[in-house]
């Protein structure tokens, strides 16, 4: 499903350099497999590592509890899971973390990670130990734009 990111007037900066752009949103009918996915929006993520809108993006999408599939801040979203982020995404772009009971925990940490928030500092140390399969993820190749 895309999220709300399609609708004219509601993106965070329609000067964004993405403004417009279908392969970003992309539409439910264009594509069938993580793979179909994956190859439409590739090609076009390098354009998230020039912009200054990372965290907003992000915080208007709401890309994991909107399901949202393409492109949001930097990152390329299934289903609202992260498969792919450019290097230069950092977590402090994401939402800022709820604080839940399990906090201080390992299940903390695990439910933050499953919101795509941050961590909070009581789980910070639990993330450090889990490796994020979003930072495993495979590295896509880029175009080079130098
Ligand atoms: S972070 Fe990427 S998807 Fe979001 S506004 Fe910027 S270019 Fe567009
Ligand atoms: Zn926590």
């Amino acid at each position: 499903m895309t999220g709300s990111r399609t609708q004219p007037g509601t993106h965070v900066a329609e000067h964004a350099p993405c403004w417009g752009e279908l392969d970003f949103a992309v539409a439910d009918d264009r594509w069938k497999t993580e793979k179909d996915l994956v190859a439409i929006c590739a090609p076009n993520l390098y354009v998230c590592g020039g912009c200054p809108y990372r965290a907003e993006c992000i915080q208007q999408v709401l890309p994991a509890k909107s399901n949202f599939d393409g492109i949001c801040g930097g990152r390329i979203w299934l289903n609202g899971t992260i498969i792919h982020a450019l290097p230069e995404a950092q977590s402090s772009e994401l939402l800022a973390p709820v604080i839940r009971k399990s906090c201080g925990t390992a299940a903390g940490s695990r439910a933050h990670r499953r919101a795509v928030e941050q961590q909070c500092p009581r789980c910070e140390l639990f993330a450090r130990f889990m490796p994020d399969p979003a930072d495993e993820a495979e590295q896509l190749e880029l175009p080079d734009i130098s």
